[in-house]
């Protein structure tokens, strides 16, 4: 059968479009992408973060050991098929665990060094699409590998919030939990998986499921009427073992010596295996159900469910970028980019076409943003074509003017026009493009 997702490739001559779940970035968006990432970035290199890129796909059991097979991720969303070779390999659906793959991989820790690293890329899981919920977007997120101590989660947070700062995004809230070691995490299983028990019947059946499977996910439901049932269940801060206890105190009191609000939220439980000890995440005011700019917490155990010999204790977080940029424009903040094209050249003649062609390679190299109209149309059209694309200065120039070696340059905001020798047009414009820089006139 055919339903309008998988409609097959037998159907004519329709138009392909992009996939259900995922999108084109247009010009106009992508100027906005870049500056989101250049800030990224320089927030990463002050914290001292180094970036790693990792493959997009992977072996598929890097994902099921490390996320977990009974979680949402694992057992329904993934984007798994077999390759030529009959390996099962699967888009990845988050970066921790390749992170984490390559570190061991590559050895990273073997002086013992701490590494604190960052990625940006798509991710990709089968969700259903929804405002806020894609099947591909894109995370940045942030590890540090080889600590357990309580300044690198909170370090973590810290980061994140001073990019949302920099983007001027001042409305978030923080929440805050711990998970316990493994071992206090499985006590805890135990009590609320009877207590879950008792009030199954009173729970929708996909959740119910959940009780043998995930208990712990039955508590992160957003359903109204599934919060309504479990109200009364066990608080998982009730069973931390002491060194827990200890290490969500110091992690508590190093947020408030920072002067960073949070709310603790016993429910925040997170839907992957991977996690123990302190979880959080970072939600805000300007997105609708999908509220999450950001989810994370340490997996001390992570490297070991990947084959590492030892415990490798780490932390991070990691944040979706279509949500935050989603936010902004809410808040209306928006992300400023300078206009690309500085210099529009427009020539009339086969003769001024010829010479300003080679010239606005010069122009190029000379680092000057420079636009030559592709099209042959009449020099009104290019004109028009210069202030559409916000142009700074023109270069105008007919067979006539190139006789004498001459073309016009034109300031397209104050209209005012001078010849200029073709020889010295570079010098001259690039002086002009200084001088009228908006940033040095402020
Ligand atoms: P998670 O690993 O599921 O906690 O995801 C971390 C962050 O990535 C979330 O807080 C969201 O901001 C973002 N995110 C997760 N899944 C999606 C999705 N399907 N579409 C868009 N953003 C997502």
């Amino acid at each position: 059968m055919t339903s309008p997702e998988n409609r097959n490739e037998n159907d004519g001559n329709r138009l392909i479009q992009a996939i259900r779940g995922t999108r084109d970035l247009l010009p106009g968006e992508t100027e906005a992408w870049d500056v989101f990432e250049g800030l990224v970035r320089d927030t990463m290199a002050l914290y001292g973060y180094r970036e790693i890129r990792t493959p997009i796909f992977e072996e598929t059991q890097l994902f099921a050991r490390g996320i977990g097979e009974h979680t949402d991720i694992v057992g329904k969303e993934m984007y798994t098929f077999r390759d030529q070779g009959d390996r099962s390999i699967t888009l990845r659906p988050e970066g921790t665990a390749p992170v984490v793959r390559a570190w061991l991989e590559h050895k990273l820790g073997a002086q013992g060094v701490i590494d604190k690293l960052f990625y940006i890329g798509p991710m990709f899981r089968q969700e259903a699409p929804q405002k806020g919920r894609s099947r591909q977007f894109h995370q940045f997120g942030a590890e540090i590998i080889g600590t357990d101590a309580p300044e690198a989660d909170v370090e973590t947070i810290l980061l994140f919030l001073a990019i949302l700062e920099g983007l001027g995004l001042d409305s978030w809230t923080l929440h805050l939990n711990s998970l316990g070691s493994r071992e206090s995490r499985m006590a805890y299983r135990e009590e609320l998986t009877g207590y879950l028990e008792g009030v199954a019947n009173m729970l929708p059946e996909e959740v119910r499921g959940r009780i043998a499977s995930n208990p712990l996910r039955v508590l992160d439901s957003k359903e109204e009427q599934v919060q309504e049932v479990t109200a009364g269940a066990p608080s998982i801060l009730d069973f931390l073992d002491d060194a827990s206890r200890e290490d969500f105190e110091r992690v508590k009191t190093l947020l408030t010596d920072r002067g960073v609000p949070f709310v603790i939220n016993p429910r925040l439980v997170r839907g992957l295996d991977y996690y123990e000890r302190t979880t959080y995440e970072i939600l805000s005011p300007d997105l609708g159900s999908q509220d999450a700019l950001c989810g994370g917490g340490r997996y001390d155990g992570l490297g070991e469910m990947l084959g590492s010999p030892e415990r490798i204790p780490g932390v991070g977080f990691a944040a979706g970028i279509e949500r935050i940029l989603m936010a902004l424009e809410t808040a209306g903040e928006d992300l400023v980019f300078e206009a690309q094209t500085e210099v529009a050249v427009v020539s009339i003649g086969e003769a001024a076409r010829r010479r300003l062609f080679a010239l606005c390679d010069q122009l190029r190299g000379a680092g000057v943003a420079c636009h030559f109209d592709l099209t042959e149309r009449s020099v009104k059209a290019q004109m028009r074509e210069a202030n559409r694309l916000d142009a700074r200065l023109a270069i105008i120039a007919g067979d006539k003017d190139l006789e004498k070696d001459e073309v016009t340059l034109k300031d397209l905001a104050s209209g005012e026009e001078e010849a200029v020798p073709i020889e010295r047009i570079i010098p001259v414009v690039v002086e002009r493009l200084e001088h009228t820089d908006p940033e040095l006139e402020e």
